[in-house]
């Protein structure tokens, strides 16, 4: 939308680096977004377009082919690509996602040189793996454990709703290690790959929202990993974990506010055009206050996302504001994609009509990454601190 009231201040830079993404999403992604559709897939041949592009690796150091960008220009890029299609966004996170980030600041040489390059070629994808039947919000609550034996390490147990893990030939994946000391020191983050003896993908599940994004059950029995499959030290895989979920929810934050612009504008044009009781729908107040509420709580979100960002990239502490910002921005989505479905009336109801998919895509954004439950316990810690709060 571009009015003078949701503008931001953005450096020339970044408006800069904004324009040339959106016109790479116009013109080179839209038949990939109808592809996706259709198939219910990412095509390879879709992720080939991105990487020729400079859209694989977009966060990755340089020197392994990434494109070195900070946290803030990957939000604004994954902005652009949710006003499209939330799948572009999960095939960003394959190459430059939480997985691929943790090997960036925590791999070893060895790691980088081996799945770097690949991610930025876009020749690899990458999972993450946190989420498990008896450890959900409670993620320290995992079952699946690694233990030492000689000098391999033998894994057992079993993630689900893991995104993309039927498709990913590595995975990040955390596990017990210490059984006493838990989230304290004893989890450790193991990069599993695909095909490994004794790890499988046991289910696919599809979801609410679009056929392309898939969760994953992967399945660990005895799987045997060699001492170069550990991120980071013995022990501090929840520390790789909780610092990869908080980029994960500015990245969030910041694909919320892309579709939910999405959303504004397609409400926009149908007012424009969309006749009752002898008169547009956008004579009518009633209307008119729908789209004002979500151009305010837009514009709302994109600041607080924006501002945090500044923020962190400052070398500021910013407290418990990325999950205020994750809060904020997906439950503010959901808003604007339920005013404008009941906008479009029945159309906006009918499979194959884009509200109604971003109407469902969007819905995942308040449980995914900490569901919005987790980031108000989060930042009532934070602003309750010194009291001795038991959970
Ligand atoms: C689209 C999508 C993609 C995902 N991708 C991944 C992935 O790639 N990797 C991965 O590891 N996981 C992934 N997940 C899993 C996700 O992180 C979990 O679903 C989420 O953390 C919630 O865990 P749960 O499903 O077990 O729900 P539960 O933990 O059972 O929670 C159920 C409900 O109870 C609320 N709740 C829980 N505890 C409290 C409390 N103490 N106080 C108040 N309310 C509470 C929750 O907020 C939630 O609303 C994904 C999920 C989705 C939907």
């Amino acid at each position: 939308m571009e009015t003078l009231a949701m503008d931001v201040e953005l450096s020339d830079e970044l408006r800069a680096m904004r324009d040339a993404v959106r016109k790479f999403v116009t013109k080179e992604l839209e038949p990939w977004a109808r592809e996706i559709d259709k198939s219910g897939e990412i095509p390879q041949g879709c992720i080939d377009v991105m990487q020729k592009n400079g859209y694989c690796g977009m966060r990755l150091p340089a020197e392994y082919g990434g494109g070195g960008l900070s946290l803030f220009q990957y939000c604004i890029a994954l902005e652009e690509f949710s006003r499209l299609h939330r799948a572009f966004t999960i095939a960003a996170n394959y190459s430059s996602g939480m997985t691929p980030m943790a090997i960036t600041r925590h791999g070893t040489p060895e790691q980088k040189e081996k799945f770097l390059r690949g991610f930025a070629a876009g020749k690899l994808k990458s999972g993450f793996a946190l989420t498990e039947p008896e450890g959900g919000s409670d993620a320290a609550g995992m079952r699946t454990h690694a233990e030492k034996r000689g000098d391999k390490w033998i894994l057992n147990g079993r993630k689900h709703y893991i995104s993309g893990g039927h498709v990913a030939d590595v995975i990040m994946v955390m596990a017990v290690t210490d059984p006493v000391k838990r989230a304290r020191g004893g989890i450790t983050a193991f990069l599993v790959e695909k095909g490994m003896p004794g790890f499988e993908v046991t289910r696919v599940d599809t979801t609410i929202a679009t056929d392309a994004i898939k969760l994953a059950e992967l399945t660990f029995e005895d799987c045997e990993l060699p001492e170069s499959a550990v991120v980071g030290e013995v022990g501090a895989g929840f520390k790789v974990a909780m610092r990869s979920l908080n980029d994960g929810r500015l990245s969030v934050s910041c694909s919320c506010v892309g579709a939910a612009e999405s959303l504004l504008e397609m409400a926009t044009e149908h007012v424009k055009v969309r006749k009752t009781f002898g008169k547009l729908l956008a004579e009518r107040q009633a209307i008119q206050w729908m789209l004002v509420e979500s151009a305010t709580d837009i514009a709302a979100g994109r600041a607080l996302a924006y501002d945090v960002l500044r923020r962190l990239e400052a070398g500021k502490n910013i407290g418990s504001a990325g999950s205020m910002c994750k809060l904020f921005c997906s439950e503010m989505v959901g808003r604007v994609a339920d005013r404008a479905v009941q906008i479009h009336g029945g159309m906006g109801v009918i499979r194959g009509f884009p509200v109604e998919r971003f109407y469902r895509d969007v819905r995942h954004y308040r449980v995914g990454e900490g569901a919005s439950e987790i980031q108000k316990i989060v930042i009532a810690r934070d602003l309750l601190r010194g009291v001795d709060i038991k959970d």
